[in-house]
């Protein structure tokens, strides 16, 4: 039986709440955010959605951001990645 690994995740920085995907297994990140720059530990952050395909992980952030989403509201984020999904 074969995993399905996913590559990419979708994690919000926990300083700034900047909306942004890593890659799987990559130990740390600094956030991009000039303002920011906090040393993101993605093992300690919530992943909000995940993609084997890093096309379909940008798109997922963009729909966040585009949707102004409340990273504090799952519920929202649900939805927008349920249209993510449909496309
Ligand atoms: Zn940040």
């Amino acid at each position: 039986m074969q995993r399905i690994i996913p590559h990419y995740l979708i994690i919000v920085c926990p300083k700034c709440g900047l909306v942004q995907y890593i890659k799987e297994g990559q130990k740390s990140r600094k956030c991009p955010n000039l303002k920011c720059k906090k040393l993101i530990d993605p093992q300690r952050v919530i992943i909000y959605a995940h993609s084997s395909d890093i096309h379909k992980a940008v798109q997922i952030v963009q729909q966040i951001k585009e949707h102004n989403v409340d990273m504090h509201e799952i519920t929202d984020i649900k939805s927008i990645l349920e249209e993510v999904d449909n496309d």
